[in-house]
């Protein structure tokens, strides 16, 4: 049988200035410098997006939304996000968890990981258990350590809905594969299955989205 589970990866950095919020996860941060960028320098969100694109093979966050566009000046990272999760969505790939990692010196983000945490599983449509949020600091070593920039890595796990389909050219055999992927194990199903475009309704446990 053949898997239908993908994994996608995704990194971003971005310099801090002062005359800028700080943006990280959807949630302003109290600080008084912020992420220079295109749109709202929202540097987890950026990385969740691109590992999003990336686990469905459909590129990264610059194909979609160039920072050459004026369209994107200034916007809500949560706008990339939601319209990755949607191409998901409409490639039949649903997420299973999402892992990340924010390097920053400045500020200190020990005590906003949870806050960071809850807001990106938000706006993922996820249960708390299926985010994670870590914040490292570099130990003072290079330009992250120095408090220049902010740095940010991301893993998402997606299951498809329906078995991928074959390259094109591709020697044809009968698909032994399921119509849909299992059931994910220990995961209630949720009465607001069917409002969902995003997550596999069993992935679901009555969040909404933002
Ligand atoms: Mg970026």
């Amino acid at each position: 049988m053949a898997s239908t589970t993908r994994i996608g990866i995704g990194f971003d950095v971005h310099r801090l200035t002062r005359g800028r919020k700080l943006m990280l996860g959807g949630l302003e941060i109290e600080s008084n410098v912020g992420l220079e960028g295109h749109s709202d320098g929202d540097v987890l969100l950026h990385a969740v997006t691109d590992a999003v694109l990336g686990a469905c093979g459909l590129g990264d966050i610059g194909d979609h939304f160039p920072s050459s566009d004026a369209r994107w000046k200034d916007a809500d990272s949560s706008r990339f996000l939601e319209a990755a999760l949607d191409l998901a969505d409409g490639a039949g790939a649903y997420l299973l968890n999402v892992d990340t990692v924010i390097i920053a010196e400045r500020p200190h983000l020990g005590a906003w990981k949870e806050a960071i945490r809850s807001s990106l599983a938000g706006l993922l449509d996820l249960p708390l258990d299926r985010v994670c949020v870590k914040a490292k600091t570099a130990e003072g070593i290079g330009e992250i350590g120095a408090g220049h920039a902010i740095e940010a890595h991301a893993v998402v796990l997606v299951d498809h809905r329906a078995p991928v389909r074959r390259a094109a050219g591709a020697k044809s055999a009968p698909s032994k594969a399921p119509a849909r992927a299992p059931k994910p194990k220990g995961v209630r199903k949720s009465p607001k299955a069917k409002a969902s475009r995003r997550a596999k309704p069993a992935a679901r446990r009555g969040t909404t989205r933002r």
